[in-house]
């Protein structure tokens, strides 16, 4: 559908089941347009998956340097021990927002739009989107993972607004 499922609908909590490729690229192609419909709309986001859209398929999409990837399948293989804090905004919970700790960096399987098998190391914020994107196909939604007594309506303080150390 292409209305976005709000945190309280149980598709968000399911965790997913790999999808056949070409029902990986239709659902792919399908999120590309969603996510630019409400890009278009509310001037932000860089991530949506197919649970967001009531698929219970594990593919997502990351909107990153004005390019839309399509991730089918995907696993994380490894995760750094050392984290990072950030406030991470979700189509599905806005407006509220809260500093989610993740790994710095992570190891990732997936396959892409063409069919490729590909294997590849991620750090910064794209490490960020696709931990947060991953959640989703595990069921897991960001604010309730996020710091205690940190979840408030966004644009509270924009200077919480990038990647921070743990202390
Ligand atoms: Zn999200």
């Amino acid at each position: 559908m292409e209305e976005i499922i709000k945190v309280g609908n149980p598709i968000l909590t399911e965790k997913t089941v790999d999808a056949d490729f070409q029902q990986g690229v239709v659902i792919g192609h399908f999120l590309i347009k969603v996510l630019k419909k409400y890009r278009e709309k509310i001037g932000w986001a860089r991530g949506l998956a197919a649970p967001q859209i009531g698929e219970n398929k594990s593919v997502f999409i990351t909107f990153v340097d004005d390019t839309f990837h399509i991730y089918i399948n995907p696993r994380i293989l490894k995760k750094s021990v050392e984290q990072n804090l950030y406030r991470e905004g979700c189509l599905s919970c806005a407006p509220f927002c809260g500093d989610v700790k993740r790994s710095k960096s992570i190891t990732m399987e997936y396959v892409d739009e063409y069919g490729n098998f590909n294997i590849k190391e991620y750090d910064g914020f794209i490490a960020r989107l696709l931990q947060h994107e991953y959640d989703h196909l595990e069921g897991i939604l960001n604010i309730e993972i996020a710091e205690v007594g940190t979840v408030e309506e966004m644009n509270s303080d924009s200077l919480l607004e990038k990647m921070r150390d743990v202390v």
